[in-house]
C-alpha cells in the first residue's frame, strides 16, 4: 500500500520555514492504520523482541500496536520530568541548546532485545538519545523503526550504523 497520500505537509509549523509531516490523516482511517502497523511490524527483521520503546509523544501511537503484535512489552521514553519512577536520562540537541529524555530504570533488563520506534527520523538527535538510554540500561537496540525518514537531514548518520527501517522516505 502507498501511505504517502495519507501524510499531509503543514507549512510553517511549528515555526516559520519548517514543513511538518502530519500523520493524522493516516491514523484516522481504520484500514490504513491497520496496514501501516502491519507494514511497520513486517519491517522488523528479528521478531524475538523483548521491548518496543516508543518516543514521546507521537512514537506512543504505533509503538504499543507494534509491541502487541510482536508479543513484546511497551516502554515509554519521555521528556524530562514526566516519568514518575526513578529514571536515567540522555540529552539531545535542539536548534538552540539541549533538552533531555528519560526512561524508567526498571524498564529494560540487561540483555533484552529492543526495537526503538518513533514517527519521524529528522536530524537523528532524538533517536540517538533514545538508543543511549536503552544501552545505559544494558538493552540491545536491534533496530530503529520509523514511519517517516527525512533523508535530507542525515539523521541516519547519527545512529552510527544501527539498523534502520522506515515506511516512507523524503
Ligand atoms: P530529530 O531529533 O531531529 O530526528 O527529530 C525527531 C523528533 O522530532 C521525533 O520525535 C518527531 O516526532 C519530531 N519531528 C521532527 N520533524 C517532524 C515532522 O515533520 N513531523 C512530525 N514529527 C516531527
Amino acid at each position: 500500500m502507498d501511505f504517502e497520500p495519507f501524510i499531509r505537509d503543514i507549512e510553517d509549523f511549528p515555526k516559520p520555514g519548517v514543513v511538518f509531516k502530519d500523520i493524522t490523516p493516516l491514523l484516522k482511517d481504520y484500514q490504513v492504520l491497520l496496514k501501516a502497523s502491519d507494514a511497520l511490524c513486517n519491517m522488523v527483521a528479528d521478531h524475538a523482541i523483548d521491548k518496543v520503546v516508543g518516543v514521546d509523544s507521537r512514537g506512543f501511537i504505533f509503538a504499543p500496536l507494534i509491541a502487541s503484535r510482536l508479543q513484546a512489552g511497551f516502554v515509554p521514553v519521555r521528556k524530562k520530568g514526566k516519568l514518575p519512577f526513578d529514571t536515567v536520562s540522555a540529552s539531545y540537541e535542539l536548534e538552540y541548546g539541549t533538552d533531555s529524555l528519560e526512561i524508567h530504570t526498571d524498564a529494560i533488563m540487561k540483555g533484552e532485545k529492543v526495537l526503538v520506534h518513533d514517527d519521524v527520523l529528522a536530524t537523528g538527535g532524538t533517536a540517538k538519545a533514545v538508543c543511549e538510554l536503552v544501552e545505559k540500561l544494558g538493552g540491545e537496540v536491534v533496530q530503529c523503526n520509523f514511519l517517516i525518514h527525512l533523508t535530507f537531514l542525515n539523521g541516519a548518520q547519527k545512529l552510527n550504523g544501527r539498523k534502520i527501517s522506515t515506511l516512507l522516505e523524503y
